[in-house]
Formats: C-alpha cells, structure tokens, sequence
C-alpha cells in the first residue's frame, strides 16, 4: 500500500518503483512552539547549542511520524532544522557575512528581507545538512526527499558585493549545492529537490541561465531530482501579489519548457486555488508532476474528496504513472495543527484516487 519498504541507498542502477499518486510535501512543515517561534518566515530559535540542536531532532522526528501516519509515501525532513530554506544553506558558505544583514527587496522587490552580503569568493566549510538527512533516512522505511534552495533563488536572496556578476554566482552557488547534493545522495536521499521560487519572477532569465545553474546543481546525481516553482506561501506580500497578476497566471508558460528540455526528473507546481492554467502542465511532457492538492494559503481544510477530485481533473493533463500529489507550497508559517489535518486529507485523498483508478482500470 505504501512504497516499497527499504533501508539504506539503492543500489546504483537498481529501479526505483513509486506507487500510483505516491502522495509528497512541498518541502517545508511548522516548527512546534518548543522549537522556535511559530507563524513567521523568519523564526528565532528557543534554544542554543546542544539543546537547540536536540529540539531540531525531535521536531524532525515527530514531522517524520506524522507524514507516515498521514499516509504520504516519499517523507521529508520539514526542514525543521533551518530557520529559513535558503539561509539554512548560506550559513556553512564561506564569503558570506551573516554578520551585518542589509535590507533588500527580493523576488522583484515583492518583499523586503534582511539579507546576508557576499563579500569574498564562495565556498563550503563542509556538510551542511548531513545531520537531519541521516536522521531521516534512519528512521523511515520509505522514500525520503530532501530540499535546497535553487542557485537563482538564493542569488535573489543575497546581497553582492563580491562577484558583480549574477550568472557567475548563481553558478559558483551551483557548485556548491552540487556538493552538498552528492553527499546527501550518498547518504541515501532518494529525491533531491531544488526550490526556485525566482523562476517564476524572471522569467527570461529563468529560462535562459536558471536552468543551466539548476542542472550544474545536479552534475552527477543519479537519485531522483526535482524542482519546485511556486507562487509563494500564504502570507500577505503574495496574496497582494497574485491580484496583481489577473485571472490567468500563465508565467509558467515561458519557463516549463526550458525545464522540460533539462535532465530534472519532476517538477512541483500548484493546482487547487491556483489560477495557473492546467493546461500548461502539458509542456512537461516527459516529467513526473508534483501537483499541488492542497492550498498552504487557507487555513480551510481540504477534504479527502476534494483531493481525489483535484488528481481525478489533473489526469486530463498529466498521465497517472506521472501524477504525484503534493502540497502547493511548504507549509512552514502556517499553523501546526491545520498542517498536520491537511496531511491526512493529502494522504487519504491519494488513497481515495489510488482506489478509484484501480476499478476504473
Ligand atoms: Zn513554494
């Protein structure tokens, strides 16, 4: 009923099979209130030294339970042990001061953010997330995927002052997520997933140096990868953004294609509540679909019967042996009990479209 019961890496070259609408997270799930501060993109922590680290295990751990007990078949790790999805990554980058943040619009000055400067050549001071990755793969039996920020994301996410070159740090990032990359696979990671809310927001040069930093970011992987494009959470700055983009939001349209001609295996996108056209999914023929089932803007809880609704329509797009239900987003600032009712509605609404395929089959 679930994926194939395993341990450790699969053997290079063996298959990799996944169930029917093997149901997955975005990426992101809410830290408890033990943990860190709750309801904000930038929580600070509760504790320091040993004893935070502890708190990020169990809260790891915990998120690991639930999504099992949800009934999702590739498992995460919530990234419970970053404060933020991109500036996890940054702080064991070399070059960067997290010292003396400086106020920078990002994603096309939707936002503002307290960024880190580079200020010298970039490198690792060594492995960044080994720590929860191994703790994930310890403790399930099932696929585990692991996220890291998208080369073009983070390059929105930082402020320059070394390289004065956008597309020559994108590619020095790449480099460095490539690293790290290769080490979680290694460390059994089945699915490594990029996130690259930017793609979406310069679209031109998304498809032009994006992907290629994408694709330099997993040179050599041979575990699944994957991409996840998106709207944003549900926080106000977005909400405000999506009225701005009418009716159709049809961006997508200018960059799917460019991913489709890379070597990344799937591409997350959303689907309920969105107004990005389905049809659009068309252009990834060739691809696994994460789809987007369940909204991370409302705190509304999907039904199972409005999740298997959700997958029965995507199937008009996307083949099934491709459809994989997901959130739409990471659920990081949302409350913590909504999140975990929206899991079980994800998990049993995958079920429900399982079943139902199977007696039409
Ligand atoms: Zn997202």
């Amino acid at each position: 009923m679930h994926g194939r019961p395993r341990a450790g890496p699969v053997p290079e070259g063996a298959a990799v099979t996944q169930p029917l609408f093997g149901a997955t997270i975005a990426g992101s799930l809410p830290k408890p209130a033990w943990l860190s501060e709750t309801d904000k993109l930038w929580p600070q922590w509760r504790a320091e030294g040993a004893e935070l680290a502890r708190a990020k295990a169990d809260a790891t751990l915990l998120w690991v339970k639930v999504q099992e007990d949800a009934g999702l078949d590739v498992i995460g790790d919530g990234e419970q042990s970053r404060q933020h999805f991109v500036h996890g990554f940054l702080e064991l980058v070399d070059g960067i001061d997290f010292e003396h943040k400086v106020a920078m619009g990002i994603r096309n000055d939707r936002y503002e953010a307290m960024v880190p400067q580079v200020v010298a050549p970039l490198a690792l001071r060594g492995r960044v997330h080994d720590v929860e990755a191994q703790l994930l793969r310890a403790h399930t039996e099932r696929r585990t995927k692991f996220t890291l920020p998208g080369p073009m994301t983070i390059v929105d996410t930082v402020a320059d002052r070394f390289y004065g070159d956008r597309v020559a740090m994108a590619m020095a990032f790449a480099d460095l997520l490539n690293t790290e990359a290769l080490a979680l696979q290694a460390d059994g990671i089945d699915v490594i997933q990029f996130d690259e809310p930017a793609f979406n927001v310069y679209l031109a040069d998304a498809a032009d140096w994006g992907v290629q930093a994408l694709e330099r970011a997993t040179r050599g992987l041979t575990c699944t990868t994957a991409v996840h494009i998106c709207y944003g959470y549900g926080i106000k700055a977005n909400d405000d953004w999506k009225d701005t983009l009418g009716q159709e939001w049809r961006q997508y349209e200018q960059v799917l294609p460019a991913i489709a001609a890379s070597g990344i295996d799937q591409v997350s996108l959303e689907r309920y509540h969105s107004r990005v056209p389905p049809e659009l999914m068309a252009l990834l023929d060739g691809k696994d679909v994460m789809v987007g089932v369940i909204d991370v803007a409302s705190d509304e809880v999907e039904t199972p019967e409005q999740v298997a609704e959700t997958i029965a329509e995507t199937l008009a797009y996307v083949p099934a042996e491709r459809l994989l239900p997901s959130t739409n987003c990471g659920l990081a600032p949302m409350d913590r009990t909504v999140a975990e009712r929206k899991l079980r509605a994800l998990g049993e609404g995958a079920a429900l479209a399982r079943a139902r395929q199977k007696m039409s089959a």
